[in-house]
């Protein structure tokens, strides 16, 4: 299981900081920054360690299996950033 960001996602970035495995993109360095509409949690290196929940001011990180009804298409869409 892993971490999903929904799009209330306001990219301030404040779950970067205090993710431990680095995988949430894309960062403020990374060229598809500012084109992108929210942050995304790559599925395969996240550790599930729940750590960028507490400081999303937006309640914008949920885990998998609690994403809420309607926003259930986060899942898919936080890995397809990633293929
Ligand atoms: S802390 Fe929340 S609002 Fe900020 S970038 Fe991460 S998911 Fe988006
Ligand atoms: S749950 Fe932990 S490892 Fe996964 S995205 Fe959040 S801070 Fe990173």
């Amino acid at each position: 299981m892993a971490y999903v960001i929904t799009d209330s996602c306001i990219k301030d970035a404040l779950c970067v900081d205090v993710c431990p495995v680095d995988c949430i993109h894309p960062k403020k360095d990374e060229p598809q920054f500012e084109a992108a509409t929210q942050m995304y949690v790559s599925p395969a290196e996240c550790i599930d360690c729940g750590a960028c929940v507490p400081v999303c001011t937006s309640d914008s990180i949920h885990p998998a299996d609690d994403v809420p009804e309607d926003k259930k298409e986060f899942i898919e869409k936080n890995a397809a950033y990633f293929n």
